[in-house]
């Protein structure tokens, strides 16, 4: 079965990861802006890293047939700078309009502070000053249900955002039918050792449907899995879920999420780009 995986950090990762994904099915994938392991010293650090979000790894992958999308950010772990996520913010516009780029992520909460609340804020202005779309990155463990609680408060004050254009990523049980309630796309993280695993995908897609939910591998440089959404389609069939629920979650509504953006273009596996985008 052909799908995406609307969250993957490629460059963390090596050539045969895009090799063994294509092998597996992967058409196409979306990777959020994320921490590198260590604090960047200066807003030239990330002005480096969304060239090689918006020129190295689109070339990469497409040695293999995959489209590469990204999202442009400063991640919560950083956000702790203000003066610098302020920075960086300010750069974001100059690669805005890049052709692979679908909108600001992964922004959001890691340990619900104070200046991460500022930084997320100033994100989600310029996203609605510009109409982008939001990927939006939910804490860890003890701190993901009143984080995501938080998150949802924010983006509940602005009315200039659509919910149709935010995607709450790293959902769990205790969080999805409070983003579903909201009203924005459910991102499901299937991750080795925290978040969610393909059987707890799995369980939440049987008991909220498959409507508006997305399901990725989030591998990253971590204990972490690129053949996760496989994994996912495995356990999928497993159940006996009918092929079109599955590719409704692996396929068709991540695309339908990113045809939001007006910059998304893809081309179907093996087919002309689609009118629509
Ligand atoms: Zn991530």
């Amino acid at each position: 079965m052909y799908y995406i995986d609307p969250h993957v950090h490629m460059v963390s990762r090596v050539t045969d990861d895009y090799e063994r994904m294509a092998r597996m099915g992967c058409v196409a994938v979306s990777e959020p802006a994320f921490w590198a392991g260590f604090d960047r010293g200066s807003v030239d650090g990330f002005r480096d890293y969304f060239r090689q979000l918006t020129e190295f790894e689109p070339n990469r992958a497409k040695q293999y047939g995959l489209q590469h999308y990204c999202w442009l950010c400063i991640n919560a772990k950083e956000a702790e700078n203000v003066s610098l996520s302020r920075e960086v913010i300010a750069l974001i516009p100059e690669f805005l309009d890049r052709p692979n780029v679908l909108g600001l992520g992964e922004i959001g909460l890691n340990k619900n502070t104070k200046n991460e609340c500022t930084v997320f804020e100033e994100h989600l202005q310029l996203a609605a000053d510009r109409g982008e779309l939001v990927l939006v990155h939910t804490p860890h463990l003890q701190d993901k249900y009143k984080g995501t609680r938080m998150i949802l408060d924010m983006l509940r004050g602005h009315s200039d955002i659509k919910a149709e254009h935010v995607l709450i990523d790293h959902a769990e049980e205790h969080t999805v039918r409070h983003v579903f309630d909201a009203g924005f796309w459910c991102g499901l993280t299937l991750y080795p050792v925290t978040k969610c695993t393909p059987a707890r995908a799995a369980d939440i897609i049987e008991m909220y449907g498959a409507e508006r939910i997305l399901v990725n591998s989030a591998a990253d440089w971590g204990p972490s899995n690129p053949d996760a959404v496989p994994n996912f389609v495995a356990e999928m069939r497993r159940r006996g879920h009918p092929e079109e629920t599955i590719r409704q979650v692996v396929y068709d509504n991540p695309l339908e999420f990113f045809r939001q953006s007006k910059r998304f273009r893809f081309t179907p596996p093996g087919g002309a780009a689609s009118p629509e985008g």
